[in-house]
């Protein structure tokens, strides 16, 4: 049994018996900081570059983000026939927000994150997740992303994405019928709503339960994105994607292979594999299987 040195971040995730690593530079921690909210830090890592962890869990890394960041952006944004108004709710390390407003068809991208800590971490140790914060069409709020959602007009908006945090504390009423309820309602005509929803391998009672509270909110149709996310427990991640009033059928495809800005694991191609579901998870979820 090989015992790891102390200069290595392990994450820990006890519902699967399993632990995640990453080996330290000697720089080891670089920030430490507790808000009302959470515990903020950040280490310089030998292979994934700068490491953000929100009270232990990693959120992301510098070498791997771009998997989850494209994934709960443009497959959204490319399943809307023209997506002009977007509320980003979480997502406070911004590259989320970056991703968006790549679209030049995005007219206005708001975010509503609920500490503001977590955005400043992000300006000073991941400036590239925060380069297009200063673009006019970004709109940067901090406060609670439910109440926020709830007191918002109605059709308001053509996408929501929630890049929330695990289902507990703040963000644990980000996983409820009563929040899906208020997005359906802040969703004009075509709307989608995509939320990060673990992963495949390990939450399946969660996905469950988020199929199951999008579907009593009244969204019509739902679809999972899987994706790769070596640093998340598994590897293996998801996002969940529901329409309003229009089935999730198709995207505009052509319009992804054609994309004016670079990425480096979406493409049309992506789009339409991340939507093969495996037949444990469909099983799931249609309830003819273990959850
Ligand atoms: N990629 C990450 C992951 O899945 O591990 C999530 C990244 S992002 C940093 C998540 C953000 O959600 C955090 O900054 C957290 O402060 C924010 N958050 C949690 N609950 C929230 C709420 N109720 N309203 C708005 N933001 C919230």
């Amino acid at each position: 049994m090989r015992k790891l040195d102390e200069n290595w971040f392990t994450e820990v995730a006890a519902e699967a018996g399993s632990a995640f690593s990453l080996r330290l530079t000697a720089a080891g921690r670089i920030h430490e900081e507790r808000t009302p909210y959470q515990l903020i830090e950040v280490y310089e890592t030998e292979h994934f570059g700068r490491l953000l962890t929100i009270d232990g869990f990693v959120m992301l890394t510098e070498r791997d983000n771009f998997l989850y960041h494209e994934m709960m952006s443009h497959p959204a944004l490319y399943t809307h026939p023209a997506p002009r108004r977007v509320l980003i709710i979480g997502g406070g390390d911004c590259g989320t927000l970056r991703e968006v407003l790549r679209h030049p068809e995005v007219e206005s991208a708001r975010q509503v994150e609920i500490d503001e800590r977590v955005t400043r971490v992000s300006e000073r140790f991941f400036p590239q997740l925060c380069e297009a914060n200063s673009d006019p069409r970004a709109h940067l709020e901090f406060g609670d992303g439910i109440r926020f959602v709830k007191e918002a007009p109605a059709a308001g908006f053509d996408v929501i994405i929630v890049d929330s945090t695990d289902p507990i504390g703040p963000a644990a009423g980000l996983f409820s019928q009563a929040f899906y309820a208020d997005c359906l309602r802040a969703l004009d005509a075509n709307g989608i709503l995509v939320a990060q929803s673990e992963s495949p391998l390990l939450h399946q009672k969660l996905l469950l339960s988020m199929h199951t509270a999008l579907r009593g909110a009244g969204f019509l149709d739902i679809a999972v994105l899987n994706f790769p996310q070596p640093v998340y427990p598994s590897g293996w991640w998801s996002a969940t994607m529901a329409c309003k009033d229009a089935p999730l059928t198709g995207f505009r495809e052509e319009d992804a292979r054609e994309k004016p800005f670079p990425t480096r694991y979406y493409n049309a191609g992506i789009h339409t594999a991340s939507m093969a579901a495996p037949e444990f998870l469909y099983q799931a979820l249609a309830g003819t299987g273990p959850a």
